[in-house]
């Protein structure tokens, strides 16, 4: 589900449903008051009226919407009759009293008469107002009425308003924040780029969990550029229409043009940007197709011309967003906002708690310590949690055993958002990945290890081992898959050198290592017994879409064979695995220890780590 797929400003709806209630009262006081107060003034028809003035029989007149009344001239002493008329529209009735002598006013001199008139002046048009807002508002118009539907709602941002939100406010997020960093370096100097050749890129997406600061960072663009930025949310341009959301994205894009150079930011960007194929079955969502077509053909429009529109987007779930929208030219530029490590919490904190008075004996450093897996909103919440409760014991500073009770508060709500790992699932966690880490850098064929982190990351992993490959790799052959299939297992077998037991954190691991395994056997030929035949057989999917595997109708014998085979092959990467990592036993609690320490081990210091595992045949062989 989007995160919100229907705003509704339920202040307007509130306005308009007042103002409903208020115009009926006064059209029903309108239609009653003047029956219920005053003596009632015979009525005649406005001709009759009209006649007596040309006679001059008529001394004064008071004229108001609804109704004309009128004295006629008295007979001596005694003053004239009133009469009332209901008026018609005559342009020439004041002419025509003045040249009458007849003494008139626009405001009805009656006691009752002036409440009905004045009213009869008002409710009409509120009425009309109130409806319009009201249907308006069901709409998804908003407060902005109908000519404007088409119209992009996007904020303005312009320097110099509200308080600025600069980079310095954001911490733990230093790769995304050098790349936004340079993102507007180029906004302000563009010659020093394009001197060189070097073309902007047209769209940067900010993707990563909830709460790590996507949408501050992007403010933080807007504060620091110092260009019109133009801020919305994706889920405003979904409507109840088909076509307003693509007007909305026209529009957006025209009045960024017209201000370029400068930042367009698209918050929530999977609320439009939904994989169009992923929904076919239920015949799609027009409405949403086409604004998404529209941002496609209005990202690859301004292309052309050299205006620097720059469009930044945010998502936290980057799987769901239409390839189109990924590919180079668009959204080529993708920064992963990840949560933070133990130094970017800590810097997190700093940040947070300046805005409150912190006691002596704070360490905050110790406070990161505790929180693995806090994005950066859980960060800032828990300083705010903290605070509540030194105010709630009447301090006057916040103490360090305030983080702490915050923080047991915050997890309760928290664990079920995101994990957050206690002090053993930690520990197994971190010898898990080194596992896989270890057993990877004696692989061959799955890359370099380049960062092993135990930061919760995303909703499946607890922690991960990142692989990246040192070249481009069409074909693999057999011992590097059976080595893909070790570093699989590494993780597991970690576990079991160190705990003796396995827990259930491997079965993403396991899943994959046996899917391999079965491939080598059944569509690769990779086996010796069951020889290079595919007993695979792909086929095409009755959808159409994406292929199906089927497999090739196979004797019993056979199919026990390839069993066999696949055990054979995931057991023999297990028992390496496991002499891999017995072998280097002191390495791995090197290892460790400091991925326990510090959270994250990259770079230098993990190539360093790792040119220290033993290869396997100088023992076995
Ligand atoms: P999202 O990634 O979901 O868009 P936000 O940017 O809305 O997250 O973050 C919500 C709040 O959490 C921010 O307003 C800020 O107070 C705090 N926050 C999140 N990440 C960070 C960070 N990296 N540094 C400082 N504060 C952060
Ligand atoms: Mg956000
Ligand atoms: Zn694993």
């Amino acid at each position: 589900m989007a995160i919100k797929d229907q705003p509704q400003p339920p202040r307007f709806r509130q306005i308009s449903n007042i103002l409903l209630l208020l115009s009926s009262l006064f059209l029903l006081a309108n239609i009653f008051l003047p029956n219920l107060f005053g003596p009632q003034i015979p009525q005649v028809p406005y001709s009759l009226f009209v006649h007596q003035v040309q006679e001059q029989d008529v001394v004064r007149a008071s004229v108001g919407q609804n109704e004309i009344r009128y004295q006629l001239k008295g007979e001596g002493d005694k003053p004239g009759q009133v009469l009332s008329t209901t008026p018609i529209f005559d342009l020439e009735l004041p002419k025509l009293l003045q040249e009458k002598g007849v003494e008139f006013a626009a405001t009805p001199p009656s006691k009752n008469g002036w409440i009905g008139s004045v009213l009869s002046w008002v409710v009409p048009p509120l009425i009309f107002v109130a409806i319009f807002q009201f249907f308006m508002n069901r709409q998804g118009g908003g407060p902005q009425g109908a000519l404007s539907i088409g119209k992009s709602k996007a904020k303005v941002y312009v320097e110099g308003e509200s308080a600025k939100i600069t980079f310095a406010d954001v911490a733990g997020v230093e790769e995304a924040k050098t790349e936004l960093v340079e993102v507007v370096e180029f906004l302000k100097t563009p010659d020093k780029f394009t001197a060189i050749g070097a073309r902007i890129p047209k769209g940067v997406l900010l993707v990563g969990p909830p709460g790590t600061g996507k949408t501050l960072l992007a403010k933080a663009v807007a504060g620091e550029a110092g260009v019109p930025f133009f801020s919305i949310s994706g889920s405003e341009f979904v409507e109840l229409f088909v076509g307003v959301g693509s007007a909305r994205v026209r529009d957006l894009f025209e009045q960024a043009k017209k201000q370029a150079p400068c930042i367009i930011f698209i918050d929530e960007l999977d609320a439009i940007g939904k994989s169009r194929s992923s929904n076919a079955s239920f015949g799609g969502n027009d409405e949403r197709e086409q604004t998404l077509n529209q941002l496609l053909t209005e990202m690859d429009g301004f292309a052309a011309g050299n205006t620097t529109v720059i469009v930044l987007a945010a998502t936290n779930r980057p799987e769901s967003l239409d390839a189109a929208l990924l590919r180079p030219g668009r959204f080529d530029r993708q920064v992963l906002v990840d949560r933070p490590d133990l130094s970017g919490r800590e810097a997190i904190l700093n940040i947070h708690s300046q805005k409150v008075k912190l006691g002596p004996d704070i360490d905050l450093k110790a406070v990161a310590a505790r929180t693995p897996g806090f994005s950066g909103a859980d960060l800032a919440n828990l300083v705010n949690e903290a605070a509540l409760l030194a105010a709630r014991n009447k301090r006057l500073t916040v103490a360090q055993e305030d983080f702490f009770e915050a923080f047991e508060r915050v997890v309760a709500g928290l664990e079920k958002k995101s994990r957050v790992l206690n002090e053993k699932e930690k520990k197994i966690v971190a010898y898990h990945e080194v596992g896989h880490a270890m057993v990877g850098a004696l692989m061959t064929g799955g890359g370099e290890v380049a960062k092993i982190s135990i930061v919760p990351r995303g909703m499946a992993a607890l922690g991960y081992t990142l692989q990246v490959p040192t070249e481009d790799r069409f074909l693999l052959d057999e011992s590097e898959l059976r080595g893909q299939i070790a570093t699989l297992l590494g993780g597991r077998s970690a576990e079991e050198v160190v705990f003796g037991s396995i827990t259930t954190g491997a079965s993403n691991d396991l899943q994959r290592a046996t899917d391999l395994a079965e491939r080598m056997v059944t569509t690769y030929g990779m086996s010796k017994v069951l020889g290079p035949l595919a007993y695979d057989r792909s086929q095409q999917s009755f959808l159409g879409d994406g292929m199906g595997n089927a497999r090739r109708a196979v004797s019993a014998q056979t199919a026990e064979a390839i069993d066999q085979e696949v055990k054979e092959i995931v057991e023999t990467a297990h028992q390496q695995a496991l002499d891999i990592l017995k072998e280097n036993r002191e390495l791995l609690e090197t290892i460790t220890q400091k991925l326990l320490e510090t959270e994250v081990v990259e770079g230098d210091a993990l190539r360093e780590f790792l040119g220290q595992v033993r290869p396997l045949d100088k023992v076995a062989a």
